[in-house]
């Protein structure tokens, strides 16, 4: 049985390996695979964005298909950035700017105002076009001020009450234990479990 998942990232892959280690699967990637695809991710929601990826791959393949949509929402702003998170404030600028500029959006929050969360959606279409998703998310708050290495993009400023630090701050693998995309992974695992 073959997995392609819809990433060209390498952290990811590494992830996704380690977590579906006891699936009877092979995984590849994109690259692996030698697919170049531009697909237009014009859905409105995590969900909706991987099953788009999910679906425009399967005609390149005969494996059930994954693909992932994740991203940062902050209720204070109106869930911003959401489903743009990739591209908030311009695919260019550094986290360094794009979290500064966080926290100063969050200026006159405190406490519960400042609620955030990591979420990702898991789409696997199967050979025969059924869909199925699954969601983890990763709650905490926007810090006061950005802090630790590990990690990357928003994770300097997603504090977690009860961990006193924020998501930077973690080893990758204390991360991947509470993260968005261990929880969905895991639970498209469990479910991938019961189907094939
Ligand atoms: P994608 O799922 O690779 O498209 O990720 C979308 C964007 O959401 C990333 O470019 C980051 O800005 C943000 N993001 C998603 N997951 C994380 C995370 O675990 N830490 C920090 N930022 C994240």
């Amino acid at each position: 049985m073959k997995i392609l998942f819809a990433t060209t990232n390498e952290g990811k892959m590494r992830e996704i390996r380690q977590i579906m280690e006891d699936l009877p699967v092979e995984i590849h990637s994109l690259k692996e695979e030698g697919i170049h695809i531009d697909i237009d991710e014009n859905g409105t929601t995590f969900e909706e964005n991987a099953i788009i990826k999910a679906k425009a791959l399967r005609p390149y393949t005969d494996a059930i298909v994954l693909a992932d949509d994740s991203g940062l929402v902050v209720d204070y702003i109106g869930g911003e950035p959401g489903i743009y998170s990739a591209r908030y404030m311009g695919e260019h600028t550094s986290y360094d700017i794009k979290n500064a500029n966080i926290i100063e959006r969050l200026k006159d929050a405190r406490g519960e105002e400042r609620s955030a969360r990591f979420v990702c959606s898991i789409a696997a279409c199967f050979p025969d076009g059924n869909v199925v998703t699954t969601e983890g998310r990763m709650e905490g708050r926007i810090a006061y001020v950005p802090a630790g290495e590990n990690g990357f993009g928003f994770d300097p400023i997603m504090y977690l009450p009860e961990y006193g630090m924020t998501s930077a701050q973690l080893t990758p693998e204390e991360k991947n234990e509470i993260s968005h995309r261990g929880k969905a992974l895991r639970a498209m695992c469990a479910l991938l479990r019961t189907m094939i």
